[in-house]
């Protein structure tokens, strides 16, 4: 029951992409990164590792696998670079999941076995420009039935893998009717290339910088009524799901991060020298290093603690919060002291530990700030707030 030790399949699992990280990604991500560039060719490489369908069966071309070899992988790929990370991350957890999780058999056979095999990538739209820890209260997209199409008008902002060449499809949760005063929200899948569906330019971004992120426009956009992923009206449950469990997700890249800070610290103080002694002999220095190893493993913990009780069947919602927080966190903390460690190198892009620190920021921020994390916690603690 309190067992937190990998079996030996999850164990290969770990350090295949621990190797394929180490071989793949980390000699050439830099470059990508510089260039503010999408790694088609790493992301076809995870494609034949089998990366993007280790959480679906077989029978849709995945690896048969779970939720918790998806978060290792995540953990084992970010402690190289959050990049290819968080193409992996938003591929499956926010794009081709819920395909699996809600969609029906046809919408299934159709969409998931070209998102299994990473030769194509799914993205999930919730977010707008005007708000993103506000939804539904404020959310603006609508979608309205006509002949046997929705015809969805409005916007989404800061959306991952939306406009790569490999994109297949982006699903967009939209207002589809009232209930009183309440919104009624649907999810709808928009294939890419759908006219009246717009992608803006690739943002400018601090962090993340090989991976896509866009802006999403829709003006009486169509598609057909078959396109509605799940139940009408009930767009809002399955985005409470998917976002759970993607809270899950972004802890393990996040823990993955702190790992990563701690890896390159423990390389770089053993060859660097000041005032005639290897700065890993000073105390100060293994106190900072020691507290950046506590905190990776607290933050790894608190994900298998989360991906153990959501693999359970019961209820993790809290336990994928405080993970969420936790990790993200930590994975800040730890890339401010392994930039301070590397001193001037550490403010050197072309050191790994710049990109970390670039990378951490949007950890307390995607998937639901550490305010909202708060929230969840409280809620789940039972404070109210009705009386604020
Ligand atoms: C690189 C990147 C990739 C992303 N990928 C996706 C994606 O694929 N799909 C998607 O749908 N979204 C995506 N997002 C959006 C992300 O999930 C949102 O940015 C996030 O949920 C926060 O929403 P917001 O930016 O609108 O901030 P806001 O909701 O405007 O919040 C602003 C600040 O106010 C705080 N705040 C808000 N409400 C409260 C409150 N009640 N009490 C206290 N504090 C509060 C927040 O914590 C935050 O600090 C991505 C974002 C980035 C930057």
């Amino acid at each position: 029951m309190f067992g937190f030790t990998l079996n030996e399949e999850q164990e290969a699992l770990r350090s295949t992409v621990e190797d394929f990280a180490r071989a793949e990604v980390a000699p050439v991500i830099g470059e990508y990164y510089e260039r503010g560039e999408f790694p088609y060719p790493i992301v076809a490489k995870m494609g034949k590792l089998g990366l993007f369908g280790l959480p679906f069966p077989e029978e849709y071309g995945g690896m048969g696998g779970d939720y918790l070899a998806f978060c290792l992988a995540l953990h084992e790929l970010a402690r190289v670079d959050s990049s290819v990370a968080i193409t992996l991350e938003a591929a499956v957890g926010l794009g081709a999941m819920p395909i699996y999780r809600f969609g029906s058999p046809a919408q299934r056979e159709e969409w998931l076995p070209p998102l299994c095999r990473g030769e194509r990538l799914a993205a999930f739209g919730l977010t707008e420009p005007g708000g993103g820890s506000d939804i539904p209260g404020g959310m603006r997209t609508t979608a309205r039935l006509e002949q046997g199409e929705w015809v969805i008008d409005g916007s989404k902002a800061f959306i991952t893998n939306s406009g790569t060449s490999i994109t297949s499809v982006v699903t967009v949760l939209a207002i589809t009717g009232r209930s009183g005063d309440r919104p009624e929200i649907s999810s709808i899948m928009v294939p890419a290339g759908t006219p009246g569906f717009t992608v803006a330019p690739e943002y400018s971004k601090v962090g993340w910088c090989a991976s896509d992120t866009r802006e999403l426009a829709f003006a009486g956009c169509r598609v057909p009524e078959g396109n509605l992923l799940g139940e009408a009206g009930r767009g809002y449950a399955m985005f409470l799901a998917t976002l759970d469990e993607g809270r899950v997700a972004i802890a393990a890249l996040a823990a993955g991060l702190a790992q990563g800070c701690v890896d390159e610290c423990l390389r770089y103080v053993g060859e660097r020298t000041a005032f005639g002694h290897q700065l890993g002999h000073y105390q100060a220095i293994q106190f900072k290093i020691a507290d950046m190893a506590a905190r990776a493993r607290l933050a790894q913990l608190a994900w298998y603690d989360a991906a153990g009780a959501m693999l359970a069947g019961g209820t993790f919602k809290k336990q994928a919060a405080i993970a969420k927080l936790t990790a993200s966190e930590a994975a800040m903390d730890n890339a401010r002291a392994a930039t301070q460690i590397f001193g001037g190198y550490g403010f050197i892009n072309e050191f790994p530990v710049a990109r970390f620190y670039r990378d951490a920021k949007v950890l307390e921020i995607g998937e639901g700030t550490s305010e909202v994390q708060r929230m969840i916690i409280a809620r789940e603690l039972g404070l109210s707030r009705e009386d604020r």
